[in-house]
């Protein structure tokens, strides 16, 4: 069932700060819905409006079924958790989760019962005395969460609810998160990040937004998918992009043929022939393109070689090749990251083992499958994948 339902929802600041276009977007009950995007694309607005505490300029909210467009933030069944906490200072942890309840004229007992109850599941009963200073920041964002659970809401949204913390308890909490979001099996979930491991290892759904002139052209949602489509098949650059670290590698090239299997690509800079399974329908012969292929999409030579071998026998496989020298070499313990050099100073970057031992100068051969391989058209559009 659809929980939250947004119909061409419009946002500006005044005549002309148009922020969010064109928003349409169904999240469906007990769904983890991600609103990813760089810095100052709308996400925070489009939770706030969500919300309630922001106006959209035009267009519906629907959460539960009805319009609540005109009704206030409190009736909506939403309860928001911000990333800077906004716990009140002179009251204790007990007290800052009971307000809002103790406010809304919720009995002595039951605020009790509730107040328990999420102090329980957040693991801060021996911390319910304390005051906020006495929190490190990790207890501090479990109190917010905890002040949202107590509302026993429909929709949790919460707006880059880690960025405050440290790396390690960002991990923490963002597990705890996922495991909360299963605990309230009837709710949904609406999280802001800019952060795409979030947004990858939480989201059911991605809901990837881009501001600036394609956002004011196209539309503000670059794209709606899963965390995986949008890795596998994203459909603009943008995308491409923006999901997976390093980011996918780019090259200039133009159409050289069209076939059944793809499509084969000159690439400008080195005259190199590569091909990309794609449905080429739509291209034409010495049409400009982009030819991307991602940093972990280049094989380890040295695996590659023994994995050719199977019994003896030489295995068929379809790969390509580009030979070049190592100008860097990134490592990171569990992987290196090899940057090699085009001749117009264009890095391509392959993810390879931790263990690799390229130097600085040598040669290397990075092999890949025209499968892994995506082109782009001149503005910016994904071939569509075969
Ligand atoms: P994000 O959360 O994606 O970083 P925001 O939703 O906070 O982005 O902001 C989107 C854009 O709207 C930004 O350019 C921001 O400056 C602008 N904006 C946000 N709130 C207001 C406001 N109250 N008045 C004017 N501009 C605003
Ligand atoms: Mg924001």
């Amino acid at each position: 069932m659809v929980a939250i339902a947004l119909k061409g929802v419009e946002k500006s600041f005044g005549e002309h700060t148009p922020v969010l276009r064109n928003i349409d977007l169904d999240i469906g009950e007990n769904e983890f819905c991600v609103f990813l995007g760089p810095s100052g694309c709308g996400k925070s607005t489009l939770l706030r409006i969500i919300a309630g505490l922001e106006d959209a300029t035009s267009g519906d909210v629907h959460i539960g079924g009805r319009i609540v467009n005109a009704v206030p933030p409190s009736k909506r069944g939403v309860a928001m958790v911000f990333q800077s906490y906004a716990l009140f200072p002179h009251m204790t942890v007990e007290q800052n989760l009971g307000f809002g309840l103790k406010l809304a004229g919720v009995s002595v007992d039951e605020i009790a019962r509730k107040v328990n109850g999420a102090a329980k599941i957040l693991q801060l009963e021996p911390l319910l005395k304390r005051k906020p200073v006495a929190l490190s920041g990790g207890q501090r964002q479990r109190v917010s969460i905890g002040r949202a659970i107590v509302r026993e809401p429909g929709v949790f949204l919460f707006d880059e609810p880690l960025s405050n913390l440290d790396t390690m308890l960002r991990g923490q909490t963002r597990v705890e998160i996922a495991k909360l979001h299963r605990q309230f099996a009837r709710a949904s979930t609406v999280y802001v990040t800019h952060d795409q491991v979030e947004a990858m290892t939480l989201g059911d759904k991605i809901v990837l937004l881009r501001a600036g002139k394609d956002a004011e052209c196209f539309g503000s949602i670059a794209q709606v998918g899963s965390p995986l489509d949008l890795y596998h098949r994203p459909n603009s650059r943008f995308v491409a992009e923006f999901i997976g670290s390093p980011k996918m590698n780019i090259l200039d090239g133009s159409v050289m043929a069209i076939n059944d299997e793809g499509a084969s690509v000159k690439l400008e800079r080195t005259n190199e022939i590569v091909s990309a399974s794609v449905d080429g329908a739509s291209l034409k012969v010495g049409q400009p393109v982009q030819f991307g292929i991602r940093p972990e999409h280049f094989a380890d030579v040295s695996s590659l070689s023994s994995a050719n071998e199977e019994n003896g026998h030489t295995v068929h496989r379809d790969t390509q090749v580009f030979l070049r020298n190592v100008t860097l070499v990134e490592r990171l313990g569990e992987h290196s990251y090899v940057h090699v050099e085009d001749r117009d100073q264009t890095i391509i970057i392959a993810k390879q083992a931790g263990d690799t031992n390229y130097k600085v100068g040598a040669p290397i051969a990075l092999h890949f499958h025209s499968k892994s391989c995506h082109l782009f058209t001149a503005d910016g559009r994904a071939v569509p994948k075969r």
